[in-house]
């Protein structure tokens, strides 16, 4: 029988504390150092969602690209997208929430067809419960900023019913 009782053991170390996974962050690196998409987000932190068109073949992309999936063309321009739509389906997020949002659940995550656009897009729900919702309700654009740790002044977008005033 191997017995270690007797042996010295080695100390390991383990950090103090475990910085918020690269891999888990939705919201990324926003700035223009670190993403060529940060027109994007130039725009939303103005209030304005927004996407890319492709000049070669005029295809709409969603979300924003830097090469045109249809025609490989890099010359692509940003283009303001409608800010309400209709909602198309929805589910409730009750467990096993991504990492940074455990505290929110339960909440609404939904799929949205922009109005005068042909954008179908995923988005969190803010401001209604599931059981107040039914496909085909208006939704409209919401900016939210994200608080963390970084120094940066990031956004992300999400959704609401269009029928509330705004705060
Ligand atoms: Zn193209």
């Amino acid at each position: 029988m191997n017995n270690n009782t007797d042996r010295p053991r080695d100390t390991v170390d383990v950090p103090d504390r475990i910085e918020f996974p690269r891999l888990f962050d939705f919201y990324e690196l926003q700035s223009e150092d670190h993403t060529r998409i940060h027109e994007f987000y130039d725009r939303l932190r103005d209030g304005s969602l927004s996407t890319t068109t492709c000049e070669n073949c005029d295809a709409l992309h969603f979300p924003p690209r830097v090469v045109c999936p249809e025609c490989t063309s890099d010359d692509l321009t940003y283009t303001s997208l409608p800010h309400e739509g209709t909602l198309f389906a929805f589910s409730v997020v009750r467990g096993s929430a991504p990492i940074g949002m455990a505290e929110d659940v339960p909440f609404v995550v939904g799929i949205i067809d922009l109005e005068g656009a042909d954008v179908r897009l995923s988005a969190r729900i803010d401001e209604v419960g599931y059981d107040d919702l039914s496909i085909g309700d208006r939704m409209r654009l919401k900016v939210v900023d994200i608080d963390d740790s970084r120094d940066e002044d990031r956004v992300f977008y999400r959704f609401e019913p269009a029928h509330r005033t705004p705060e």
